[in-house]
């Protein structure tokens, strides 16, 4: 009880979108094995409702009038510009608030790096501000140097011809110009408003990121350099504390399939919680696998198809390409299967939290990135880390069927699988006690335990 009392409170403000909540719960977790209480602040956006056994935890909602329907219609990028002006004032309320409330310290304010109006409402009442970036340092980096080479002018064009694109960028290889975190969604000037707002971080006290030195060092020196500020890499955070986060509710059945193949033989394919596809990528996605003849478990998630609520108003065709080795699931228990021995190979988007979940898994990857940091990951997989395929360029049955078969079968594929399971033993043993990410967090969190404010 004693000991309750004088824990220091931590509050904790992530974006809402299941790609950013997980890793901000499970660094939630982790600092409350540490010893902090956690107060989550959200909007009422992807509202995540906590687990019953998270009672130790407060979750306060940042009052907003935007409506409902600006998630999904705005696209991400727009509709972050919205919600950073929108609680740039209600959040000082709301800090001020929880500030008369707590009968003990609030040791600092940890914001998700694009969830940036918290930094005004921590300066105001003289709280550290930490910045928690979900996605890699490189896709962090990244969003610097693209910004800089913007403001100088000196940005290949998007709508240049190709090989100009495939250039490297000066002082980052191995990215090219084309590996850049743009957006579909949005056009370049208010990505890079964005970018504007999170990239020079010296103001912040410092930067944690769920990421780890042995697959980002010279990224991560980059930044501690470029920010002069302390840059505590902490991660892969799913591997240090789980806690259940899905937005959705998971089909287990897919790991009773699962236990009915053998070892490596299947391909998980999973886009995230917000990649979209056309009906014709998913026509001829399903008949690539289909002539792979790899068996398959395919995530398709309601509305990830544009003009379509799920599969049901797909060509006919789409059912019997699917059937024979096929098994489709709304949303899946992802860590789960990639833990699964059947599963031999993931098929992604690349999102952060996904990249790292495989490689936490040592599966290799077929990278067919999206949007934004996925390209830089997919790059990072293909030609750094050499445990994944890239597809470039339109997405068509006979590149499906020739990424499958590279990955799955094979020695190329069993190269990479070899090299995806020694990954996975650095990053266990980067949380382990002495492991780098672990010394790490122990560095944040003595930092805050013992700094009298
Ligand atoms: N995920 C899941 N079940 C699914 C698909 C995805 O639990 O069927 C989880 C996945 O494990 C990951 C997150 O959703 O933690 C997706 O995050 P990521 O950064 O990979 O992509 P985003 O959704 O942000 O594009």
């Amino acid at each position: 009880m004693e000991e309750k009392r004088a824990r220091k409170r931590l509050v904790l403000v992530p974006v809402p979108a299941q790609g950013h909540i997980s890793p901000m719960m499970q660094l939630a977790k982790t600092l409350h094995l540490k010893g902090f209480s956690i107060t989550v602040a959200q909007t009422k956006f992807n509202y995540f409702n906590p687990p019953d056994d998270s009672t130790d935890f407060q979750f306060v909602t940042i009052p907003e009038s935007l409506p409902e329907s600006d998630f999904k219609n705005l696209g991400p990028i727009r509709f972050l510009h919205k919600l950073n002006k929108e609680c740039q004032v209600s959040f000082k309320d709301c800090l001020g608030q929880l500030l008369i409330q707590q009968s003990h310290e609030i040791a600092c304010v940890i914001y998700d790096e694009f969830m940036y109006f918290a930094e005004a409402a921590a300066k105001e009442f003289n709280l550290p501000n930490v910045i928690f970036s979900t996605t890699s340092a490189t896709a962090f980096a990244c969003r610097s140097v693209f910004e800089k080479l913007y403001a100088e002018n000196a940005l290949v064009p998007f709508n240049e011809p190709k090989e100009e694109q495939n250039e490297l960028v000066p002082e980052f290889h191995p990215l090219r110009y084309k590996d850049f975190p743009v957006s579909r969604w949005a056009s370049l000037e208010s990505i890079m408003e964005i970018y504007r707002n999170t990239v020079d971080k010296r103001t912040a006290s410092s930067v944690i990121i769920n990421t780890t030195s042995c697959l980002e060092n010279s990224s991560l020196l980059w930044l501690q350099q470029r920010l002069e500020i302390p840059v505590y890499p902490v991660g892969p955070l799913h591997m240090v504390a789980s806690a259940p986060t899905s937005l959705l509710e998971e089909n287990k059945s897919c790991i009773e399939w699962l236990n009915k193949r053998s070892q490596n033989s299947v391909i998980f394919v999973s886009l995230g919680s917000l990649a979209l596809m056309e009906i014709n990528e998913v026509m001829e996605t399903a008949s690539g696998l289909d002539s792979s003849n790899q068996h398959f478990l395919w995530v398709i998630r309601p509305g990830s198809i544009r003009e379509s609520e799920w599969i049901e108003s797909l060509p006919e065709e789409f059912s019997q390409m699917v059937s024979d080795r096929g098994y489709i699931v709304k949303w899946a228990p992802q860590k789960e299967v990639l833990a699964h021995p059947a599963v031999g190979g993931f098929w992604s988007h690349c999102g952060w939290n996904s990249t790292l979940e495989s490689i936490g898994e040592g599966v290799p990857m077929i990278c067919k990135p999206f949007s934004g940091d996925q390209k830089v990951n997919a790059s990072y997989l293909d030609r750094v880390w050499k445990i994944g395929v890239q597809v470039e360029g339109d997405l068509d049955r006979g590149a499906v069927e020739r990424a499958v078969k590279r990955l799955m079968v094979g020695e190329e594929g069993e190269k990479m699988r070899k090299r995806a399971v020694s990954l996975k033993e650095k990053l266990r043993a980067s949380v382990r006690s002495g492991g780098s990410s672990h010394n790490s967090l122990e560095e944040f969190v003595n930092f805050f335990k013992t700094v009298k404010q």
